[in-house]
């Protein structure tokens, strides 16, 4: 079974239209809430180092890094359901294969990515 390799995230950045996103696989795809779903953005000053980012509508409000790390974490746990649900399919197609691998995500991330693909 495929383990998504931390090498495929590749960094943290800021584009001009201040949407923040993170590259997976040489693309980019932006940071969403993952309370409501909006965009976010950096909450004050823009600084990828010392800044602030999140969700001005709700409040959902954190340092940069640590939005990082929680979008980085969902990558790799939706990596790992998408798996999941492949095997399951698979599994679902054949009499003599059972898969009891995690299909959603038990927890939920503060901070999410979107159009997630691998
Ligand atoms: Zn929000």
């Amino acid at each position: 079974m495929p383990i998504i390799d931390q090498s495929v995230i590749e960094g943290f950045r800021e584009v001009s239209n201040d949407d923040l996103t993170i590259d997976i696989n040489g693309k980019s795809h932006v940071i969403l809430c993952g309370l409501c779903n909006e965009k976010i953005t950096f909450i004050g000053e823009v600084d990828i180092e010392s800044g602030q980012a999140g969700c001005a509508k709700c409040g959902n409000i954190d340092s940069v890094e640590e939005v990082a790390r929680i979008a980085t974490e969902y990558v790799k746990d939706e990596g790992q359901l998408i798996i999941n649900r492949m095997a399951r399919d698979t599994a679902r197609n054949s009499e003599f294969m059972t898969v009891s691998g995690q299909t959603e995500h038990d927890k939920s991330h503060r901070f999410i990515v979107a159009e997630l693909t691998f």
